[in-house]
């Protein structure tokens, strides 16, 4: 029994449709997209399921989480006297909230925060998981105790989960983890794989995940890569998010973190590998991520002072831009979208740099698409994050009624969301035929 659902007015991609109509199978795809007045009688009331004057977008998608530390938000922005107040301030207070957490708190505040981005009209989320074992590094009796929370908080609130498993070695080159660090570290790649298969036996969706190049050294990522090309999964690695990564990195391997995750084969298969921040790379860098993705994090960068992302040099390469809520300070992709925008024109002085053709017109949708379809191509899906035949039916729901789009004209309906809006416009949120709100 398929379920039809329709709105008054809405954007299917960039195509402007005055009654859009999707018929929904069972298995939540989409089996006919388009105008209600083009595919003839109408399907029993029963079967109906009328938005009214709203707008139906695809479900965004979150291509970076980490929603342990939903649990800090507004409170790191104090300063002691001797805090510099940056970064690894920052880091500090995060470390301490992750070695507080036992698997109940675990599942508790990964609910709080996926409720949130369903709300927020977020359908799937690449969850960057590194809080592994005890807090003195002991594995649980089931080494997976605390993915699989993550994996139950999902389930609980209806929200797609890609599990982006971390591995973490160490606190730089040569130097052990610290105390801190203990809980996110496997005994070796080995251990680490045991995981992962582990996870996939049970049905979970997985990615493989190397923190970062301080955390992982050379050797092993080299096992990591031949690990993911073996599972054919996609691969996450927080690349280049503060300068001192880079020269670390020069200092021990004499080139850039990009460079070296090529050299290690990390990027050999494309359109499977995400840098995610990549905010302090080079023309030489975005070489290597021409056919790859970029997961901008553009509230947590502007919190933690990490700089403005190059995504117009990224796009001219041919790089996949996606957006994650990374820290869940903020969990709303339309800002993501919108401060991906906004930063590039505070670094270069121009407008719409997103927008796909010189004339800068579809700029909403383009970031749209960044939220969706940028997302769903990072976490290795294929038929999700656009609202086609063959799709899964993941939607978000825009409230035309809202005050913040009132007088607005319906031609730049669109662009006003994406460059003024927020999650608030959210007003019911789908996965896979399943409506939430
Ligand atoms: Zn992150």
């Amino acid at each position: 029994m398929s379920t039809t659902y329709v709105a008054a007015a809405g954007v299917v991609d960039d195509r402007c449709i005055v009654r859009p109509r999707y018929d929904v199978a069972d298995d939540g795809s989409i089996s006919w997209a388009g105008n209600s007045d083009d595919r003839g009688a109408p399907p029993p009331a029963e079967r109906v399921r009328d938005f009214g004057r709203a707008l139906v977008v695809p479900g965004m998608v979150n291509a970076h989480s980490h929603a342990f530390q939903r649990a800090i938000r507004g409170a790191t922005h104090g300063r002691a006297p001797d805090d510099p107040s940056d970064f690894w301030s920052w880091r500090d207070a995060m470390y301490h909230a992750a070695t507080t957490l036992d698997p109940q708190g675990v599942y508790a505040v990964t609910r709080r925060a996926y409720s949130e981005m369903l709300a927020a009209g977020i359908t799937c989320v690449g969850e960057f998981h590194y809080l592994h074992h005890q807090p003195n590094g002991q594995p649980y009796d089931d080494a997976n105790e605390l993915s699989w929370q993550v994996v139950r908080a999902a389930a609980d609130v209806g929200i797609r989960l890609v599990l982006l498993e971390v591995y973490y070695a160490r606190a730089g080159a040569d130097r052990p983890p610290l105390a801190e660090q203990r809980r996110f570290c496997d005994r070796d790649v080995d251990a680490y794989a045991g995981r992962i298969a582990a996870l996939r036996a049970a049905g979970v969706r997985v990615g493989i995940a190397p923190h970062s190049v301080r955390a992982v050294g050379r050797p092993a990522l080299l096992d990591l890569a031949t690990l993911a090309r073996s599972l054919d999964v996609p691969v996450h690695v927080h690349v280049s998010e503060q300068p001192r990564e880079n020269d670390e990195c020069q200092t021990e391997h004499g080139c850039s973190p990009m460079q070296l995750l090529a050299s290690v084969g990390l990027t050999d298969r494309p359109r499977t590998f995400t840098a995610v921040h990549g905010v302090h790379t080079t023309a030489a860098d975005h070489a290597v991520l021409a056919d790859q993705h970029v997961c901008a994090c553009p509230t947590t960068e502007a919190d933690l002072g990490d700089g403005l992302l190059p995504a117009s040099e990224l796009r001219a390469v041919g790089s996949r831009l996606a957006v994650g809520s990374d820290s869940n300070a903020v969990i709303d992709l339309i800002q993501e979208a919108r401060l991906l925008e906004m930063g590039e024109r505070l670094r270069s002085g121009r407008r719409s740099c997103l927008a796909p053709d010189e004339r800068g017109r579809n700029l909403g949708a383009a970031l749209a698409a960044i939220a969706s379809e940028g997302g769903a191509s990072s976490l290795g899906f294929h038929h999700l994050g656009r609202l086609a035949p063959g799709y899964q039916f993941d939607a978000a729901v825009i409230d035309l009624g809202h005050p913040l789009l009132a007088g607005v004209d319906p031609t730049h309906v669109l662009d006003a969301i994406w460059t003024t809006g927020h999650a608030g416009l959210v007003s019911a949120t789908v996965v896979g035929g399943r409506e939430y709100g």
